[in-house]
């Protein structure tokens, strides 16, 4: 594994039991998480993104399973972990923030008392005053008077929770914190805080920060590099300077046409016609075929391989490729 990546995931598979059969939630992904940066996870709800996040941190629950794939963090694979000591690396190792963070804080305790709680339980000879003076420092670092350590959960906006979260992963000193949807539930004037408090975060303590959410506008804001998944399956990977420039993939190009553009009016914003497919019976060959303009024959047959369209941007579309395996010299 490069040195420059933190998190490298091989062929994960993700798979649901349900009444009607197996459900590939996330279908034979590979992605490169850098060290330093932010990449944002994009897609349709439903595209298996919290999935593929919940996975990284072997957090998938009740009737999934990971049937397949490898998960190297920081030079180990997490999937060889005993689950008994997955708890360890959630938390001081990977840092979590939901869109709810009332889910993951107790309601019973205070802001202070959880985190002492949670520094102390990953760092057992930390004192009281140590843990309580590194909780303020962090708080006060991120906008929060630290007299407000003492409230509880719900007595704080949704905006100061998110930012709790956040102190949590940096109190224990994450070298990646997934979050997932962080910004559905503010308003847009704490959003827009919160961005830039993330890219702050990230550029003060390089932080990792891997951000899933079906905001594409969020990632041109602050992502360094933007992963696009459809079906289950990773169609396009790049840098966003290069993907929002020149997408290869047509559901990106797609995605990207129906982001509300203050140059265009209303009636010019793109739809994407059709639907997202059942992951129950999904289609053969390409998944999108059935919503492609720009469909061929091979499409419905075959399944193009994920590989690079131009330098470090990937992407699985038959427009880039042959089926003899050789790249078509196009530019889709
Ligand atoms: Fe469209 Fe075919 Fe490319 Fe799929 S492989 S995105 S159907 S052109």
């Amino acid at each position: 594994m490069a040195d420059d990546i933190l998190y490298s995931v091989r062929n994960l598979t993700v798979d649901y039991k349900t009444r009607g059969g197996i459900v590939h939630a996330v279908d034979n992904v590979s992605l490169d998480i850098r060290r330093g940066e932010i990449l944002g996870l994009v897609g349709e709800s439903g595209c298996g993104k919290s999935t593929f996040g919940k996975a990284l941190m072997r957090l998938h629950d009740g009737p999934a399973s990971i049937p397949n794939g490898e998960l190297w963090f920081d030079g180990q694979d997490l999937m060889k972990v005993p689950m008994k000591d997955m708890p360890a690396i959630r938390g001081a190792d990977i840092g979590m923030v939901f869109q709810d963070p009332m889910t993951s804080l107790n309601p019973v305790q205070s802001i202070m008392e959880h985190l002492t709680e949670t520094i102390q339980t990953h760092e057992p000879k930390v004192s009281d005053a140590a843990a309580h003076a590194r909780a303020e420092d962090l708080v006060e670092r991120l906008g929060i008077r630290h007299e407000r350590l003492k409230e509880y959960p719900h007595q704080m906006s949704g905006g100061m929770r998110q930012r709790v979260m956040i102190s949590l992963a940096l109190a224990l000193r994450a070298k990646l914190v997934i979050a997932d949807e962080p910004t559905t539930s503010l308003d847009v004037i704490v959003e827009a805080k919160f961005l830039d408090l993330l890219k702050e975060l990230q550029e003060e303590f390089n932080l990792t920060i891997l951000l899933i959410t079906h905001n594409i506008g969020v990632v041109a804001e602050v992502c360094d590099r933007v992963a696009v998944m459809y079906a289950a399956k990773m169609v396009e990977v790049g840098s966003v300077e290069a993907v929002f420039a020149d997408p290869k993939h047509p559901y990106t190009q797609g995605l990207l046409r129906s982001v509300p553009n203050i140059k265009l009016d209303e009636g010019d914003l793109y739809k994407m016609g059709g639907e997202p497919p059942s992951l129950l019976h999904p289609p053969t060959g390409c998944r999108f075929h059935p919503r492609c303009p720009k469909a061929m024959d091979i499409c419905s047959r075959e399944e193009p391989a994920f590989e690079s369209v131009a330098g470090e941007q990937l992407a699985s579309c038959w427009l880039y490729q042959k089926a003899d395996g050789k790249q078509k010299v196009t530019n889709g």
